[in-house]
């Protein structure tokens, strides 16, 4: 047999640990691994020695928003960005123009994006009570997950949002009821508007317009109170919640509880909660502002002890991206502002980073950011597994390899939003992406053709 790639030399990583093994992949397949010596013949050869071999990277939460402002973003610029950050599966968000909330919008989805993408990725669905009637059909129709807000839509976008929002508890639990019956993840923004209106309201109410005050505006009972409501419709409703973007310890708690009681919840972060603080929007004004906001130094201490304990299951980058015009100057109005930030790139060389630092270890990323996901949306072990018979998805990584942050270098449109890692130095970063047996990143260069990516879910 001769192999279509081969990477020897390398060292294996899985949640079980590290292995010096050798990786063969055939038709987009893993059919082989073993020992470097034991390794078939292949058309092309990827020598890793001194580098990580790990499962390819998904990314739990990823907002492209193709269709819809494509200067923002579109597919193309977005999983190129993605290829180059190391992931090599997306999880896109259902906010788009139109957003998907129906089935007929998830197919068009994916057929429009196809032809654009470099990477795998799957497609959640909103589910509100604006759209009850298509949840059991959009899971038919291939979504990876639901996706809920708890708030409003974001003043001035609200056509980006139709069937996502679900602030009214009854409401939600019937849409819950729904979910669950799909056995699909039901992913939820957990911001508790009723006390965003009264807590935002005070914020504004002649107090400073910098970057503290997006904090101040949305204190941890906005999202720790929504947290306890979802838990609560989750126990009653048997859906499988997952609460996305935890920022703060206080809901860590209630989910690590909720768990003990055989709840089915998880929790994801993101990595701007666990690198920066209130400080950062002190610094950067509308370049740190995302919902829900950075929190204090203590909170992020806490979130760290989480994610190394494993209370924390996933972590996604939320990558949001928006054009500095609409950011406005740094000290600009923080209210204006649109949330979000871009992250794919820095997603990788943060996480390596804190492995250098000791926070976590490279088994334990491999977990966060491979295995759990996959097995929380269906995908594995097609996915998120180094072993015969699953996709040829490898995220090849140089824990040696050191580079300062330039956004200019970046390939994401959003590439002027992304200020605040500027001048970070990380330790660690990918060096190949390879995409069922494709190479779709090299040291940095995206090299991968639109249209190998391909649409994926639990179906
Ligand atoms: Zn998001």
């Amino acid at each position: 047999m001769i192999a279509d790639l081969v990477v020897r030399g390398g060292t294996l990583v899985t949640s079980g640990g590290l292995r010096r093994a050798g990786v063969a992949i055939s038709e987009g397949v893993i059919v082989a691994v073993d020992r470097d010596d034991a390794m078939p013949e292949a058309r092309e050869t990827i020598d890793a020695g001194g580098l990580h071999v790990l499962p390819g990277v998904i990314d739990t939460h990823v907002h492209l928003r193709d269709p819809g402002v494509l200067e923002r973003e579109d597919w193309l610029s977005g999983t190129r960005a993605a290829a180059a950050g190391g992931l090599t599966t997306i999880l896109e968000m259902p906010i788009a123009i139109p957003p998907v909330h129906t089935a007929a919008i998830l197919r068009e989805r994916a057929a429009l994006v196809a032809p654009k993408s470099l990477v795998d990725f799957g497609l959640y669905a909103g589910a509100s009570g604006d759209n009850l009637q298509d949840i059991e059909a959009m899971a038919a129709a291939g979504a990876v997950a639901f996706k809920t807000f708890r708030t409003d839509p974001v003043p001035g976008r609200e056509e980006e949002f139709i069937g996502i929002c679900c602030p009214d508890a009854g409401e939600m639990l019937a849409v819950m009821e729904r979910t669950a019956r799909t056995g699909l993840l039901h992913v939820v923004h957990a911001e508790d508007q009723d006390i965003l209106n009264l807590t935002t309201a005070r914020a504004r109410a002649g107090g400073p317009r910098d970057g503290r005050a997006h904090a101040a505006a949305r204190p941890p009972v906005t999202e720790v109170a929504s947290v306890a409501q979802c838990i609560a419709l989750a126990a009653a409703t048997t859906a499988r919640l997952q609460i996305a973007h935890v920022s703060h310890p206080g809901a860590v708690a209630l989910i690590a509880d909720a768990k003990a009681r055989g709840v089915s919840v998880t929790a994801e972060t993101c990595p701007h909660y666990l690198m920066f603080t209130e400080e950062a929007l002190e610094h950067w004004g509308p370049y740190a502002k995302c919902n829900p906001p950075l929190r204090t130094r203590e909170a992020q201490d806490r979130l760290w002890e989480a994610v190394a304990d494993g209370q924390i299951d996933v972590i996604g980058t939320d990558h949001s991206p928006f054009l500095a015009r609409e950011k406005g100057p740094r000290a600009g109005d923080i209210w204006s502002a649109p949330p979000g930030l871009p992250g794919l790139e820095e997603f990788l060389p943060l996480m390596l980073t804190a492995v250098r630092q000791g926070r976590l270890t490279l088994p334990q990323l491999v977990r966060l950011v491979c295995e759990t996901p996959a097995r929380l949306f269906g995908l594995w072990p097609r996915k998120g597994a180094i072993s015969a018979g699953a996709d040829g998805d490898l995220t090849i990584t140089d824990a040696e390899a050191t580079h300062v942050h330039d956004h200019a270098r970046l390939y994401t449109k959003a590439r002027d939003t992304a200020l605040l890692y500027d001048g970070m130095t990380f330790h660690g970063r990918p060096l190949v992406t390879v995409v069922r047996g494709r190479v779709v990143m090299r040291s940095g260069d995206v090299v991968g053709e639109p249209g190998w990516g391909r649409w994926v879910g639990p179906h």
